[in-house]
């Protein structure tokens, strides 16, 4: 089982990360995971540095197919020390690890399984095309995906022991979404 020295350890070395994620207990959330893997290159979204991303393949996403288990994808980001995205989201310990990966990318492999985002699934194709704007993508995104994976974290962050700066990051951030998804709900009218 690893322990916090490993994740110690897989944060100074790079070399550490692809074994120490080949080693990561993720039965937990086994139901709607279909794997757990390492990816070396860096990725990027419109904000910055992503951590850790699911994905399921696109036909079962875009044609809203339940019983599909997700591909749960962890970049360099997961281990650095500090971010150009949010400082305050950074993996201070295991612990924030664990709750990004179970609590969290768990919480979006569920929701692909059982089709809890359909019309997020239709808008990241048409936002793949550019052809919705983009405060209408993350007020539905942050309604339908976010709040329920941010939701799953909060309830967890003392049985994971996340450290103090990382679970007050997780709320800042779902405040300040709560705040935007309040400014921009009139936009989601159309999609009811
Ligand atoms: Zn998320």
């Amino acid at each position: 089982m690893l322990t916090e020295g490993d994740f110690i350890q897989a944060q100074q070395n790079p070399q550490l990360r692809k074994e120490f994620v080949s080693e990561l207990d993720w039965s937990e959330i086994k139901d709607w995971t279909k794997s757990v893997v390492y990816c070396e290159k860096q990725d990027y979204l419109f904000d910055g540095e992503v951590s850790m991303l699911t994905k399921i393949s696109l036909i079962p996403r875009v044609l809203n197919i339940k019983g599909k288990k997700s591909k749960i994808i962890i970049y360099p980001a997961s281990f650095y020390n500090s971010s150009s995205r949010v400082d305050s989201l950074i993996h201070k310990n295991f612990g924030d690890f664990l709750s990004t990966l179970i609590d969290h990318e768990g919480t979006h492999a569920k929701q692909f399984y059982f089709q809890e985002r359909k019309k997020l699934n239709l808008l990241h194709f048409l936002r793949k095309h550019k052809w919705v704007n983009l405060e209408i993508y993350v007020a539905l995104n942050v309604l339908e995906a976010e709040f329920p994976a941010w939701e799953n974290q909060t309830n967890n962050f003392s049985r994971r022991g996340s450290s103090s700066d990382f679970a007050q990051g997780v709320m800042r951030r779902k405040d300040s979404a709560r705040g935007f998804y309040e400014r921009n709900k009139y936009l989601l009218e159309q999609f009811k």
